[in-house]
C-alpha cells in the first residue's frame, strides 16, 4: 500500500517523500489509518521498524487542523525513556512536519528548567517528554494538560525498566479523560500490559515482531572468550575486520572509558557516551559518530537509545545485558528500516546467565564463531533455552510471564578470514542506572532545518 491511500494529507506526504520513503512499513501500513480514526493502539514494535512515524504523521495529521490557543498547553503528549528519544523524535516530527505550521518541544532533564517553561509559555501542539521533567514541570504550573487530547507512550517498556513508572500514572493521571491514547513497546510484557489496562482502554492491539513481517535482516553471532581478553579481541576483529563504523554496547560507564583507553593503546581511536559525561558532550559526540567522524563508539545501554543513524552496519555487543529485552534494543540499532546489519556478542563465562536468557527470549541458540587466539580457558557452556531467572518463576519453578519473545531475524553469515563458525555445541547485572531525564526547548522547526 502506499503513503497516498493511508488518509495522510498532501503537506506531509510531500515531506515523507522528500525524505526518501516509498512505501509504508508494516507497522505504518497499519497503525496509520487506525490512529486516524481515532483508535486508541497498543503496538509491539521495535526500534528500526518506522515506529515513529506510524505515531508521529497521524498526530500531525489530526492537530493540523486547528492550534494551541491557551499558554502552558499542550495538544499531544509523547513520552520516552530517555533525552535521546525526546530529542530524535522531536527532530522526525520537524522533518514529517517540515510543510505544517506546528510546534514541538523537547523536554527533559539534567539541564536548566527556566528555559523549558520559558517555550512551554505561549502553548505548544506537541511536547516530547521524558516522565520525571514533565511531571516536575508539572508540579510546578509550567505546564497544563487540559487541552491535551493525544498521549503517546513510546517504548513503554523501556520507560517501565528505567522505573518511571509512577511518573507516568502520576502524569497520565492528570490527562483529560476523553484522549487517544497510542502504546508503543518492543515487547508487550505482564508490565507493559497492566500499564496498558490502566491507561488505553479498547485498545487495538497490533504486532510487529514476527520475523515475516518485515523486520530487518540482521546476522547475529556471538564468540566465546575470556573477560580479561576482551578488549585484546575487539582490537583484532576491528583491525582485521576493518569495520567502517560500529556501535560498541557496554554495561558501565566506567568499562566505557577504560575499553576507550585500551583500544588508544593498540592504536584504535573511540569513543564513548554514558551518563557522566555533559549533555553538550554526548550531543557532539552523536554528531560526529553519525557524520562519521567518529568510527568506533562506546555507549552504555541507555545513552545509545537515541541513535538513530540508517544502515549502521554493526553493533557488538561487549557485554551481554540485561534483561534480555535490553539485546533485542541493542541490535534494533542495526538493520534499520529494511537494510541488513551485523550484531556480535563478546561473550564470557560471566555472562553465561544473561546468554541463557537472551538465547530463551529469541527462542533459539546464537551462531558461535571461533576467532583463532581467542579460545577461552573457561568455557561457555550451551544454554538452557527454557531458562527462567529465579525473579520469573513461580513456587512451582514455572515462568509467571507467559509472553513470548519476538525473535530478530537471523541470516547466516559469509565466511570471514579468520572467523570461523564452530560446533554448536550470568549474572544478571543491571545497566546503568537510570539517567537523569530530563532540557532546553528544542524546536525542531527551527533546529532541524538547519
Ligand atoms: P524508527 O523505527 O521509527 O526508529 O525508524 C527507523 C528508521 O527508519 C529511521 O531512520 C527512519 O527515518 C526510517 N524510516 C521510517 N519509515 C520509513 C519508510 N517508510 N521507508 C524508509 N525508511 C523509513
Amino acid at each position: 500500500m502506499p503513503f497516498s491511500k493511508l488518509g495522510l494529507s498532501e503537506p506531509i506526504l510531500n515531506a515523507v517523500t522528500e525524505l526518501g520513503y516509498t512505501t509504508p512499513t508494516p507497522i505504518q501500513a497499519e497503525a496509520i489509518p487506525l490512529a486516524l480514526k481515532g483508535k486508541n493502539l497498543i503496538a509491539a514494535a521495535q526500534t528500526g521498524s518506522g515506529k515513529t512515524a506510524s505515531f508521529v504523521l497521524p498526530i500531525l495529521e489530526l492537530l493540523s487542523g486547528g492550534e494551541t490557543q491557551r499558554k502552558k498547553r499542550a495538544r499531544a503528549l509523547i513520552l520516552t525513556p530517555t533525552r535521546e528519544l525526546a530529542v530524535q523524535v522531536c527532530k522526525s516530527i520537524g522533518l514529517y512536519g517540515k510543510h505544517l505550521n506546528l510546534n514541538a518541544i523537547a523536554i527533559y532533564g539534567g539541564v536548566d528548567y527556566a528555559p523549558q517553561k520559558q517555550a512551554l509559555i505561549d502553548g505548544v501542539d506537541i511536547v516530547v517528554a521524558t516522565p520525571g521533567r514533565l511531571r516536575d514541570l508539572y508540579t510546578q504550573r509550567a505546564i497544563h494538560f487540559d487541552e491535551t487530547t493525544l498521549l503517546v507512550l513510546d517504548e513503554a517498556d523501556r520507560m517501565l525498566d528505567m522505573g518511571f513508572i509512577e511518573d507516568i500514572t502520576k502524569i497520565i493521571d492528570t490527562l483529560p479523560e476523553q484522549r487517544q491514547n497510542l502504546l508503543f513497546s518492543a515487547t508487550l510484557s505482564r508490565q507493559v500490559r497492566e500499564l496498558a489496562k490502566e491507561t488505553v482502554s479498547d485498545a487495538i492491539q497490533l504486532s510487529f515482531n514476527k520475523e515475516s513481517e518485515g523486520k530487518p535482516n540482521i546476522e547475529q553471532w556471538i564468540t566465546t572468550v575470556d573477560k580479561d581478553k576482551k578488549s585484546a579481541l575487539l582490537s583484532h576483529l576491528i583491525n582485521d575486520q576493518n569495520w567502517p563504523q560500529a556501535l560498541i554496547f557496554i554495561e558501565t560507564k566506567h568499562g566505557a572509558a577504560k575499553l576507550v583507553s585500551q583500544l588508544e593503546k593498540r592504536g584504535i581511536e573511540a569513543e564513548c557516551i554514558h551518563s557522566g559525561r555533559t549533555q553538550a558532550i554526548r550531543e557532539q559526540i552523536l554528531a560526529d559518530f553519525k557524520s562519521g567522524k567518529i568510527k568506533y563508539l562506546i555507549s552504555t545501554g541507555i545513552s545509545a537509545r537515541g541513535i538513530d543513524i540508517d544502515e549502521l552496519p554493526l553493533v557488538i555487543n561487549y557485554d551481554l545485558p540485561f534483561p534480555a529485552d535490553e539485546y533485542v534494543h541493542r541490535i534494533g540499532r542495526t538493520g534499520r528500516a529494511g537494510s541488513s546489519g551485523e550484531a556480535i556478542s563478546l561473550v564470557s563465562k560471566d555472562d553465561f546467565k544473561n546468554l541463557c536468557m537472551i538465547e530463551s527470549r529469541l527462542d533459539h541458540l546464537l551462531e558461535r564463531r571461533v576467532i583463532e587466539g581467542f579460545s577461552p580457558r573457561k568455557e561457555v557452556p550451551v544454554s538452557v533455552l527454557n531458562y527462567v531467572p529465579k525473579s520469573q518463576r513461580d513456587e512451582d519453578g514455572k515462568r509467571i510471564k507467559s509472553e513470548k519473545s519476538a525473535k530478530p531475524g537471523v541470516v547466516r553469515s559469509k565466511s570471514k578470514s579468520s572467523i570461523k563458525p564452530s560446533n554448536r555445541s550470568g549474572n544478571g547485572k543491571s545497566t546503568e542506572a537510570a539517567e537523569s531525564n530530563t532540557q532546553a526547548g528544542f524546536n525542531p522547526w527551527t533546529d532541524s532545518k538547519r
